[in-house]
C-alpha cells in the first residue's frame, strides 16, 4: 500500500477520484483535449490509437447507461480493449478479497480501472494497491463524487457560453445525496464561475458547512431568475429513506422547470441534466427536448470527456515508465 494521490511522482495525473484538488489549468487542458474529441451529430466519431494495447476494466456495481457505455466507446475509439465486470467491490472494502480481485485483473494486464460503487472509498482504496503503471478512474463515488460528470459539464458550458467568470450557474434539485453536483460545485468554483447557486427544498439542501461560497436559494423561481445556466437534477431516492422520498406531483408542481418558469431565466440560458431524467418530475418534458437543452450534448461531450482522461493517464503512463 502506497499514501493516496491522484499525481504521481512527476506530478502527473495518474488517477481520478475527484476533481477535489485539480487546479483550473489541470482541468482545461482536459478539456482543451476533449474538445480535439468532439464531433457534431452525424458526423464520424473520432478515433486514435492512444490506448493501444492497453486493457480498460469496468467495474461497475451501481446502475449505468451513459457512463459506462461511454466509458467503453471511449477505449474503443482509442484502440483500447475493454472489458466489463460485474463483481461488487464496496462489500469487500474492509476485506482483503477486493485485492485478489484488483491482483487478477492486473496481472491480465488490465490496465486501467474505471470504478462506480454505492460506497465512498472503494477507488481510493484500489488506487492506494495498485501498481505504478495502473490507473484509477472513477465512474461515480456514492453521493460524493463524478469527476468526469463535473469535466464533461464544464466543457457543455465553455461550448455555449465561451467563458465561466461572467456566468450566473444554478444547479437545481436533489443536492444533498448528489455526487453530480458535488463535481459540479468542485469544476465550477476551481474555474471560478461567476456565481454558483444551489437551489433546493429544505431537506435536499446539503449541511449548512458544505460548499462554502455557493449561493443558497429555497425557491426555484428566485434560484433560476436571471441565471445563464439551470443544471437539473434527480431525487436519488437509492440514497433516501422511504418517509423523505417527496411526492412525485407535489415536487413537479414546486420544483419542475416548465416552460413559463425557465422565462425567468436569462433568454439564452442553457437547460442541463445528467440524466437519468424523470419527465415531469423535475424537468418538463416540453424543456427536457426544448431548444435551450443541451442534454444530448452532455451525453455527446461524455465520450470526449472519458476520451481525454484516458488518453491523458495512459500518456502519463508511458511517461513515467519512459523516465523512472
Ligand atoms: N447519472 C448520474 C449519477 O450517476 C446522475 C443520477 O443518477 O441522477 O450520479
Amino acid at each position: 500500500m502506497h499514501p493516496f494521490s491522484q499525481f504521481d511522482r512527476h506530478n502527473r495525473l495518474q488517477h481520478l477520484i475527484t476533481l477535489e484538488g485539480l487546479s483550473s489549468d489541470q482541468i482545461c487542458d482536459l478539456l482543451d483535449r476533449a474538445e480535439h474529441y468532439v464531433r457534431g451529430p452525424g458526423q464520424i466519431p473520432a478515433r486514435s490509437q492512444a490506448l493501444d494495447g492497453i486493457t480498460v476494466g469496468n467495474i461497475f456495481t451501481e446502475p449505468s447507461t451513459r457512463t459506462r457505455s461511454s466509458f467503453e466507446l471511449a477505449a474503443r475509439r482509442l484502440g483500447g480493449e475493454v472489458i466489463n465486470l460485474e463483481i461488487m467491490l464496496s462489500s469487500r472494502v474492509k476485506g482483503e478479497t477486493i485485492l485478489d480481485t484488483i491482483y487478477t485483473l492486473q496481472a491480465m494486464a488490465v490496465d486501467v480501472f474505471v470504478i462506480r460503487d454505492a460506497e465512498p472509498g472503494v477507488g481510493q482504496f484500489v488506487a492506494t494497491h495498485v501498481d505504478d503503471h495502473v490507473s484509477v478512474l472513477s465512474a461515480g463515488e456514492a453521493h460524493l463524487s463524478h469527476p468526469t460528470q463535473g469535466l464533461l459539464d464544464a466543457l457543455t458550458i465553455r461550448q455555449h457560453k465561451g467563458s465561466f467568470a461572467d456566468q450566473v450557474v444554478a444547479v437545481v434539485g436533489d443536492i444533498r445525496h448528489s455526487r453530480v453536483a458535488r463535481s459540479a460545485y468542485q469544476v465550477f468554483r476551481a474555474l471560478n464561475v461567476g456565481e454558483l447557486r444551489i437551489v433546493a427544498p429544505d431537506g435536499l439542501m446539503p449541511d449548512a458547512g458544505e460548499m462554502p461560497g455557493a449561493v443558497r436559494f429555497d425557491t426555484l423561481e428566485k434560484g433560476i431568475a436571471g441565471a445563464d445556466v439551470i443544471m437539473m437534477l434527480r431525487i436519488q431516492k437509492e440514497r433516501m429513506q422511504d418517509a423523505a422520498i417527496p411526492e412525485q406531483s407535489d415536487y413537479f408542481a414546486r420544483w419542475g422547470l416548465t416552460k413559463n418558469r425557465l422565462k425567468l431565466a436569462k433568454p439564452n440560458a442553457i437547460v442541463m441534466h445528467p440524466g437519468p431524467m424523470n419527465r415531469d418530475v423535475e424537468i418538463a418534458s416540453e424543456v427536457a427536448d426544448g431548444p435551450q437543452s443541451v442534454i444530448l450534448k452532455q451525453v455527446a461531450n461524455g465520450v470526449a470527456i472519458r476520451m481525454a482522461v484516458l488518453e491523458t493517464v495512459v500518456a502519463n503512463r508511458k511517461a513515467r515508465q519512459s523516465s523512472p
